[in-house]
C-alpha cells in the first residue's frame, strides 16, 4: 500500500495534517542525523497507551529509517514483581478475600508453569480461594463493607491510579477489615533508569522521550524536565490520538535539530497542567512514603515506588500481616525477555516465545497479559511477521 493511502486509511478525519506531519517528520529527520552525528533519532514512550496508538495505527511504519519509536516502562502490572503475586496468593490461600483488577488477576508469578503450584491470582481462585475482581478501590470497599469478612486489596498502579487509593485513605472511607497491599510504581525513576541504561549500552541513546499523558494530568508535564536538564534529550507530553503522537515526535525533531532542548507541552494543554493535579499531589503525599521498589526482571529502582505511611500502617498489608520482603532474585519465566522490552532494548517480536508459547489467551511472560503490555500490544495489532505467521495458523 502507498504512503497516502496508507495515512488516509489510519487518518480518516485529518489525513491532510497527518500527511503534513508525515511529511515534515521524513524531511527532517535526515537533517537531525547529519546535524546531531545520531546514527538513530530513538524516540521512547512511556506509556502502554502510546505504545498501542503507535502500534495499532501503524505509526511506525511512517517513520523514516532514521527515527526508531520504542516502548518503554510504561505498564504497572508488568513490572509488578513476581514476589509480590506470590504473597498475595499466599494471604488468599490463607483465607483473606483479595480484591484486584482485572489484568493483575491473570498475572503469572515466575513458577506459575510448574506442576503444583498456584501461579496466579486465577488459579488461585479456581482452587477455591474468595479473589474478586474489582473495578475500583472504591468498588471493593463497598463490597467488603458488606459482610465484613478479613480482606486484602491488591493496590497496582503508577501516579494516574495512585491518587484514588490516597484519597480514599485520607478521607478515612477505608473499613476496619480492609488492608491494603501496595505493588504502586513511579514513573519518572523507571523511566531516567530505562535512559541511563540505553546510555551505558552499546545500543544507540535515546533520543527523546514521549513522556506518559495519563501520569503527566497528575505529575505534571514539568515532571519531565530533567531529561533536558539533566541528560540534554528533548522531552514532549502528548495526547493519545495517532496526531498526537505524531506531532509529539516532531516536535523532538525539531528541538534536536534547533539545539533547542526542552520539555514540551504543545498540544495536550487540553489536559495537562505544566503543575500537575496539586491535589492530587497533596493526598499522595499525605497518604504514601517513597521508597526503593523491586520492578518485575529489572530489579530495584530507587525511590520509584510507594508505600502507605506511618499514619495508615493499620491498613498496610505486609506489615500487619508479617508478610516478609524477599531480596529480588531475577523473577521472569524462563525465556522471556520481558525485562528487556520493559526497557526498551528488545522488541516484543525478538522474544523466541512470542506468539509460540506466549500469547495472550496463554500468557507465559508478564508483559503479554495486560493491554498495556507492549508484547500484549504487539500480538494485538503488531504486523510483524510472527504474529502474521500465527494468525495463519490460527486461520
Ligand atoms: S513474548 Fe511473552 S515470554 Fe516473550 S517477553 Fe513477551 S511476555 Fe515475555
Amino acid at each position: 500500500m502507498d504512503l497516502p493511502k496508507q495515512i488516509e486509511l489510519i487518518f480518516r478525519e485529518n489525513s491532510p495534517l497527518a500527511t503534513k506531519l508525515s511529511e515534515e517528520i521524513t524531511k527532517l529527520a535526515p537533517k537531525v542525523t547529519e546535524k546531531t552525528g545520531l546514527e538513530k533519532i530513538k524516540v521512547m514512550n512511556f506509556c502502554g497507551s502510546h505504545e498501542w496508538t503507535t502500534t495499532h495505527y501503524g505509526l511506525r511504519s511512517l517513520m523514516p529509517r532514521e527515527v526508531e519509536l520504542i516502548p518503554g516502562p510504561g505498564c504497572p502490572v508488568c513490572v509488578t514483581p513476581s514476589s509480590d503475586i506470590e504473597n498475595v496468593i499466599k494471604l488468599a490461600m490463607d483465607g483473606y478475600r483479595v480484591y484486584t483488577f482485572g489484568d493483575v488477576f491473570k498475572l503469572p508469578t515466575v513458577n506459575h508453569y510448574k506442576k503444583d503450584q498456584i501461579g496466579s491470582l486465577a488459579m488461585a481462585k479456581a482452587a477455591g480461594a474468595d479473589v474478586r475482581i474489582a473495578y475500583s478501590f472504591v468498588d471493593a470497599i463497598e463490597d467488603a463493607k458488606k459482610d465484613n469478612k478479613p480482606s486484602v486489596f491488591f493496590g497496582v498502579g503508577f501516579e494516574t491510579t495512585i491518587p484514588s487509593y490516597a484519597v480514599l485513605f485520607a478521607k478515612e472511607k477505608i473499613p476496619k477489615n480492609v488492608m491494603f497491599y501496595s505493588a504502586t510504581k513511579l514513573t519518572a525513576p523507571a523511566a531516567e533508569y530505562a535512559v541511563k541504561i540505553h546510555k551505558a549500552s552499546k545500543r544507540s541513546p535515546v533520543s527523546g522521550v514521549i513522556g506518559p499523558g495519563h501520569v503527566s494530568t497528575i505529575i505534571g508535564a514539568i515532571g519531565w524536565d530533567f531529561f533536558p536538564k539533566e541528560y540534554k534529550i528533548p522531552a514532549v507530553v502528548t495526547g493519545f490520538e495517532p496526531i498526537d503522537v505524531l506531532t509529539g515526535i516532531l516536535t523532538i525533531l525539531k528541538d534536536l535539530y534547533t539545539g533547542d532542548i526542552k520539555y514540551t507541552n504543545l498540544e495536550y494543554k487540553r489536559v495537562v497542567k505544566p503543575e500537575g493535579n496539586l491535589y492530587a499531589q497533596e493526598e499522595i503525599r499525605e497518604v504514601f512514603d517513597v521508597v526503593d521498589a523491586i520492578w518485575r526482571g529489572i530489579g530495584a529502582i530507587p525511590k520509584s515506588g510507594l508505600d502507605l505511611n506511618e499514619k495508615y500502617s493499620e491498613y498496610n498489608a505486609r506489615l500487619q500481616l508479617g508478610l516478609k520482603e524477599k531480596p529480588w532474585d531475577y523473577d521472569l519465566p524462563p525465556g522471556c525477555k520481558c525485562n528487556e522490552v520493559t526497557l526498551g532494548t528488545a522488541y516484543p517480536d525478538e522474544c523466541p516465545l512470542f506468539m509460540k508459547a506466549c500469547t495472550p489467551a496463554r500468557p507465559w511472560g508478564p508483559c503479554m497479559v495486560s493491554m498495556e503490555g507492549a508484547c500484549a500490544v504487539w500480538a494485538r495489532f503488531g504486523s510483524s511477521q510472527k504474529v502474521l505467521d500465527a494468525l495463519k495458523e490460527v486461520k
